[in-house]
């Protein structure tokens, strides 16, 4: 596929294609002088000395072990000292577009973030108490994760969007006897009642905590519970309270995983690494410039929104947009509203949303200005070079630099992409790795595989931002991520490597399927289906087959407007066939109007998986999915009996 070459999106970006080799090099052969330099980014209370000091077998992993500092510091504090807290940190866009947005400057921020610290401390909060967090996209979602660095707690943000059973899972699963919530949260007109669940889930068996802490949000009446429930503005005060000097080691957050493969793991990450990890990949990814406006879409319940809404833009000094609505509301073109709304010039977002949006036509996103617009990020699952396109194109008038980042929750930030200006982008492929990482691709036994290749993608050197352990369960972190290929980090995903050492990620390994012998990813026949102009969407699984070993068992959503129909059957055959080659021809296509996905937005092909299978009976832990409707109705309709 040609690449296209890198606009120019900005005179002094960060780094250029001769900057990216020589840091590139450097980083991996002098990783602690690399990574010691890096760290000069944040301010720390005592520098470190030295930077990595690990081994993957026996696992064990530190980063900048004799240095202290403090995450709230550097995002907050710090810019106050520094003369710039009249600068903008957060800009809230409100649910419902008639209500007015709200600019929090660093000084504000600050004195947001001690009011919450000074609330969670009268409530007892000490350092090393873990605290959950379930909370709308609001900015005091920021000030509670910024409160509980700034004191040292560890918080561990549940996405609102889940169920009182899944919140009191990962209540008890780490321990939490702290939670913080709002009487109720705002998505695209709607109403989440947040204190309720919270309510609901502390009324399961065996579920208990010291304190709810309330923000009063939307205004809905709440039941109450004396002693344990406390509203926000009755606990703040501006007492000074100083931030907390912490270990680099010192757990900063927990996070559990999407459950896109299984049970949700309670990832821990530390202080330090995590610190500059985060802080250099937003620096280098989004290549910001000051005064620019950046807008990441995610929820502050996925890594993404922890990595780059609040500690990676916070910590280079940024101006972070919060948006607390969905895509679709009022309509399709609320995004591009925003962006001409707020000239938003660096714009993350995931490839669900892009499909999403695609699918109601070029239109909507024309009716906006986005001329503000530079650099156009994608994450969470391979993004089909189809939609890659109608991104590059349409949203970005074919003049941003789009930078797809693979990475994941246990990562911490950005692993594998391209650089704005500083590589050419190639529809489709994530890019090169980042500064410090070393992906090496291998086969099922392990074997090394060299050049222009696929296999299973591992990282083989540790980089400052990768998780410490699943909390409370090291064995578990040892066998998931160490043990399959040992002394390797494996990723779970599988991967090719071009000519020109541009990686391409073919989507989970369990997804590959096995036709005749032949291996192909998935996402390759996903990507060919929405390559045809009827297809918005295609979830691809293999099923036993008796003469094929697997067959393939395509899902299908179709674009606005369109109909199913034995013809349109017949031609999608023939069009992946012409795409790809009479290998992967479709055994089955099953037209759905919706796909399970977790609430993230990703795909659960495990789940087609067993329907595709006919064993639906065991379809495992489903807590993580936003609609369970939609799996009933494609049991029901299901092609494979
Ligand atoms: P679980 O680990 O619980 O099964 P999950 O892997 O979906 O859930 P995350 O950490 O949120 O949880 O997602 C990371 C995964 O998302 C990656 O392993 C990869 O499969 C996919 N992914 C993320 N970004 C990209 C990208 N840019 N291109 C391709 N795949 C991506
Ligand atoms: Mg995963």
């Amino acid at each position: 596929m040609d690449a296209i070459s890198p606009p120019a999106t900005h005179q002094n970006a960060h780094a250029k294609a001769e900057d990216y080799h020589a840091l590139y090099r450097q980083s991996a052969e002098e990783p602690d002088a690399f990574w010691l330099k890096q760290a000069e980014r944040l301010h720390w209370f005592v520098p470190p000395t030295r930077a990595g000091d690990w081994s993957f077998d026996p696992v064990d992993i530190k980063w900048y072990e004799d240095g202290t500092l403090n995450l709230c510091h550097n995002a907050v504090d710090r810019h106050v000292e520094e003369r710039h807290g009249d600068q903008t940190a957060i800009i809230f866009e409100p649910d419902d577009p008639a209500d007015e947005a709200r600019h929090i400057s660093y000084d504000e921020l600050k004195r947001e973030v001690v009011a919450m610290a000074n609330a969670l401390k009268a409530l007892g909060v000490k350092k090393g108490d873990r605290v959950t967090l379930y909370m709308p996209m609001i900015p005091e979602g920021a000030y509670a994760m910024l409160a509980c660095a700034r004191i040292g707690a560890v918080h561990s943000v549940v996405f609102g969007g889940f169920s009182p059973e899944a919140l009191a899972g990962r209540i008890t699963d780490c321990g939490s006897r702290f939670v913080i919530t709002a009487d109720a949260g705002k998505r695209g007109s709607k109403t989440v009642p947040l204190k309720a669940n919270v309510d609901a889930a502390l009324a399961q068996d065996g579920v208990d905590v010291d304190a709810v802490l309330v923000v009063k949000h939307v205004g809905s009446d709440v039941d109450w519970t004396e002693g344990r429930d406390h509203w926000l503005h009755d606990k703040v005060s501006d007492a000074a309270c100083p931030c907390e000097p912490m270990a680099a080691e010192d757990p900063l957050f927990i996070l559990y995983t999407s459950g896109s493969t299984g049970k949700p793991k309670g990832v821990l990450h530390t202080t330090g690494g995590y610190g500059v990890w985060t802080a250099t990949t937003f620096h280098y990814v989004f290549d910001y410039q000051p005064g620019e406006i950046y807008w990441c879409t995610a929820d502050i319940g996925w890594v993404t929104g922890h990595s780059y809404i609040v500690y990676g833009p916070l910590m280079n000094r940024a101006t972070s947009l919060m948006f607390e609505g969905v895509p679709s509301y009022p309509d399709a073109s609320r995004f591009w509203a925003v962006v001409e709304k707020h000239k938003v010039n660096l714009f993350y977002t995931a490839p669900t949303a892009i499909r999403a949006l695609m699918r109601e036509g070029d239109a909507p996103v024309q009716k906006h200005d986005r001329s503000s617009l530079r650099v156009l990020g994608s994450v969470g699952e391979p993004i089909n070079p189809e939609a890659w396109r109608w991104y590059y194109e349409v949203v970005g008038e074919s003049r941003c630099a789009v930078v797809d980042t693979w990475w994941q929750t246990e990562t911490g930030g950005i692993m594998i992409t391209t650089l704005p200006n500083a590589h050419a982008m190639k529809p489709g492929s994530a890019g090169k790795p980042f500064f410090g990482i070393q992906p090496q691709l291998v086969d099922n036994d392990g074997g090394v595989l060299e050049g222009a290749t696929e296999g299973n993608l591992c990282i083989t050197a540790s980089w400052p931002g990768q998780a410490r352990t699943v909390y409370g369960d090291h064995e578990r972190f040892i066998q998931t991520y160490f043990s399959t290929y040992k002394g390797k980090y494996f990723t779970g995903d599988g991967c090719r490597r071009d000519e020109d050492g541009y990686y391409w990620i073919t989507g989970r390994v369990d997804d590959v399927i096995n036709v005749s012998g032949h291996r192909m990813g998935t996402a390759e026949v996903e990507s060919a289906l929405v390559l045809h102009d009827k297809v918005c969407e295609a979830a691809v699984v293999g099923y036993p087959h008796d003469i094929k070993g697997q067959g393939i068992y395509c899902y299908v959503t179709l674009n606005a407007g369109e109909e199913s129909s034995d013809d349109l059957c017949a031609e999608l055959r023939a069009h992946v066939r012409k795409e790809i080659g009479p290998i992967a021809t479709p055994d089955h296509l099953h037209f759905t109007p919706g796909l399970p996905k977790t609430r993230s937005g990703k795909i659960m092909r495990r789940i087609l998986r067993k329907i595709a299978e006919n064993d639906y009976g065991a379809l495992g832990d489903t807590s993580t999915l936003a609609d369970p409707s939609v799996v009933d109705e494609l049991i029901e309709t299901r092609q494979n009996r």
